[in-house]
């Protein structure tokens, strides 16, 4: 008794035992997938631009088809891991640990991984994203769809990716962990879908990455040159206007030493003409006053106490220092207030090298958005002049610069080599550009810059693309799927419906349909198999038809065998029985009357003693004959009821009838001559009691028995070999 909970103790040991050696392996499974995602995540696969594919993330994915929720959430933290340091910040955990979750769930409740993780990233990855993106990252907001197009695609990338390891990785998995997920059932459109939507989104998204990584370093290679040949064309085109405009007031200033102080105003103006980027012209003598303009008209404007410009660098330069001087931006007085660069030099007396006076031109800095007609023809770039001391000279408009104000900006190093320029401070205005800087002859600094966005921009149009690809190929891999369904499920149906009808003289009809040869072939066994069944089934029905037949007589021997006494073939003691409730039964619904008569041999022992037993039994076979012969209605029941005893049970329809038959029996059988070679004379009675009365007078036979035997005593009392009856009335 002690056993029975000491064996259970033990099952429940060895039991508890299987599930922590299955939760081990599992936790197992769940540290070795994080750690080789973490492992793939810290190389991600640099594409364009700061922008990497993440393929540690198929960790994960494979984790949840065999890990619940919580499980596959510890490998996905652990596969993410590594983007804390490479990304800056903890928004992986988020959106990736959710991801984990999700679709470990749904592949709980019976849904494919795709769908699970397609699913995700509409309904909470991507408005997580971007909610994250809104808080945190303002500079990225200009690529915004592009921000969020690029997580999805990449959660398509390695989910698909992990998906087709599974189809390679999964059996062999199979043996070692028991999975907590329960098992996908699919049908055969389902499977089409899924085979055919992970093969062509795994075969679609990488060859667009690979071909769109290419085609990003060509065009980033596009901007490079463009960004050196633009700085070196326009660093070229601004020197050479600015030297052009030098040279003319070194020449003006030549010319100007060998003219009389009369003739200024004219060579001034001609120049001036020549050279309409000089927003204004002067001449001023050794005193430091002006002495001729061009425009002329401004000299008259001009107060007398303006007239002096001892106190500015270009004529400090050029009078004291005898230098052709370039001034920094300043803004003009006197002959207005726009921004200029003074360029001046000085004017010598003939064949003397003490100077007499100064000229000066002041360029027009308005004038380089002329000069800069190549940058205006070309969207992409934009170009920044300042003078040596950072100021800036020329800005495009869209850069919102103020012309002599300090250039501000910031550099900051992408994840790539390239630099990329800050210009702005103000968060939401904030521009990152690609830049080239070039120094200039006269120590200005010239930028030419690509908006980084345009280069983002050019990436998201082809996530785009690549997106709206997928989504035609998902709504083609649908109708294909459904098609090659269809094409396989139809001569299936056709032919199994063939087969389950089952006509085998007019034979099966050939699939109608384009069908795969293993079909037909298949189809074709199976029509053999049908018609062998066939045939075998007709064999077995014949075959249980004989057996049925002879069941069915050796059963009516079996049951006469029973029913019947073997030595006179009479019915025996038991069947009489039965067959006297029978008739008894009828007789006293109809009111009848019923005889029961009691035989019995005369002396019956004596004859045995002198011919023999054998003897003995050829006479109760002649007796049991002659009874039957004369009780021959199909009513009539003849029985031996033992030894040399018999029974007659009938129906009394007549006046004495009966009582007249069971004389002329017992007549018959006193004249019976038994055929012998013993020499002795056979002597052969009967003595007959019978009784008759109303059929209703008892269902039992025993009580019929009685009176007849009293009957049969009777009958034996007086002397043997005779009838003795009573009829039995209502009274007695
Ligand atoms: P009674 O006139 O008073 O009926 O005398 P009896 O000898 O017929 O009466 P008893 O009952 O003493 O003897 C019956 C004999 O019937 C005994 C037995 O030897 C014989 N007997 C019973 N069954 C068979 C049988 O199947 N075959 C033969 N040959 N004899 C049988
Ligand atoms: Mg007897
Ligand atoms: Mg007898």
């Amino acid at each position: 008794m002690a056993s029975v909970p000491q064996n259970s103790a033990n099952n429940l040991n060895t039991d508890i035992k299987v599930i922590s050696t299955a939760k081990n392996r599992a936790l197992v499974l769940a540290l070795m997938l994080g750690l080789f995602g973490a492992i793939l995540n810290t190389f991600p696969i640099e594409l364009a631009y700061n922008i990497s594919l993440l393929i540690g993330n198929l960790s994960f994915i494979i984790a949840a088809a065999y890990l619940r929720p919580a499980l596959t959430l510890l490998c996905a933290l652990i596969c993410v891991a590594p983007l804390l340091v490479i990304w800056g910040h903890p928004f992986g955990f988020l959106t990736f640990g959710l991801e984990a979750i999700f679709v470990s769930y749904l592949r709980g409740r019976g849904w494919y991984l795709p769908t699970a993780d397609f699913l995700y990233w509409l309904v909470i990855g991507m408005p997580i994203t971007a909610l994250l993106i809104w808080l945190n990252n303002p500079e990225t907001q200009g690529i915004f769809v592009f921000s969020l197009l690029k997580q999805a695609i990449n959660a398509i990338f390695y989910t698909s990716l992990a998906v087709i390891t599974l189809f390679f990785i999964s059996t062999k998995l199979n043996l070692r962990i028991r999975s907590q997920q329960p098992r996908l059932v699919k049908n055969l459109k389902q499977y089409l879908h899924y085979i055919l939507w992970i093969m062509s989104a795994f075969f679609v998204v990488t060859v667009f990455l690979f071909l769109s990584r290419s085609l990003n370093q060509v065009q980033e290679q596009q901007f490079a040159d463009k960004l050196d040949i633009s700085s070196q064309y326009l660093a070229s085109i601004i020197d050479n206007y600015v030297d052009e405009h030098k040279s003319a007031i070194a020449q003006l200033a030549n010319r100007l030493s060998y003219l009389d102080a009369a003739q200024y105003h004219d060579a001034l103006s001609q120049v001036h003409q020549l050279y309409p980027g000089f927003l204004t012209m002067l001449i001023a003598n050794k005193e430091a006053n002006i002495v001729s303009a061009s425009p002329r008209s401004l000299i008259d404007r001009l107060p007398q106490s303006a007239l002096s410009i001892a106190d500015r660098p270009y004529f400090i330069q050029a009078f004291y220092h005898q230098s052709l001087y370039t001034s920094g931006v300043f803004l003009g007085r006197g002959f207005g207030a726009d921004p200029i660069i003074a360029i001046s030099a000085p004017i010598y007396e003939s064949m003397n090298d003490k100077p007499i006076g100064i000229v000066e031109g002041s360029l027009n800095l308005n004038l380089f958005e002329q000069v800069n007609r190549y940058a205006a023809q070309d969207r992409q770039i934009d170009v920044v002049l300042t003078d040596e001391n950072d100021n800036v000279i020329y800005g495009e408009s869209s850069l919102a610069l103020t012309p002599l104000a300090q250039f501000n900006f910031s550099l900051a190093t992408g994840q790539d080599q390239d630099e990329l320029m800050t210009i702005g401070t103000d968060d939401r205005q904030k521009q990152r550009y690609l830049y080239r800087k070039v120094v200039l002859s006269n120590q200005w600094k010239l930028y030419v810059l690509i908006e980084h966005e345009q280069v983002l921009q050019l990436i998201e149009q082809q996530y785009l693309t690549i997106f709206m690809a997928l989504t035609i190929i998902f709504m083609l891999v649908i109708i294909l799927a459904n098609q090659l369904a269809n094409t396989l499920n139809k001569p299936l149906a056709f032919a199994l419906k063939e087969l389950a009808s089952g006509r085998e003289n007019s034979g099966y009809r050939a699939i109608p349909y384009d069908a795969p040869s293993e079909f037909l072939s298949l189809y074709d066994e199976l029509k053999q198999s049908k018609r062998k069944l066939l045939k075998q089934q007709v064999i077995l029905e014949k075959q249980v038809e004989e057996r049925t037949k002879a069941l069915n007589d050796a059963n009516k021997t079996l049951q006469e065998l029973a029913s019947k006494d073997s030595l006179t073939g009479l019915y025996n003691r038991r069947h009489m029985t039965t067959k006297f409730s029978e008739l008894q039964a009828i007789l006293a619904r109809n009111n009848a009357n019923m005889l029961v008569a009691m035989l019995d041999l005369d002396h019956f022992k004596q004859l045995n003693d002198q011919h023999g037993h054998l003897i003995g039994d050829q006479c109760l076979v002649a007796v049991g004959k002659t009874m039957q012969a004369m009780f021959d209605r199909r009513s009539d029941i003849v029985a031996r009821f033992g030894g040399e005893e018999f029974i007659i049970v009938a129906q009394n329809d007549g006046q004495g009838q009966l009582l007249d038959k069971l004389e002329a029996l017992r007549e018959a059988i006193a004249c019976l001559t038994i055929e012998t070679d013993s020499p002795k004379e056979i002597n052969l009675s009967i003595s007959i009691g019978a009784i008759i009365t109303k059929a209703s007078y008892s269902n039992n036979i025993d009580d019929w028995l009685v009176l007849a035997d009293q009957q049969l005593y009777r009958a034996k009392a007086n002397g043997r070999n005779q009838l003795a009856s009573h009829q039995l009335t209502n009274e007695s």
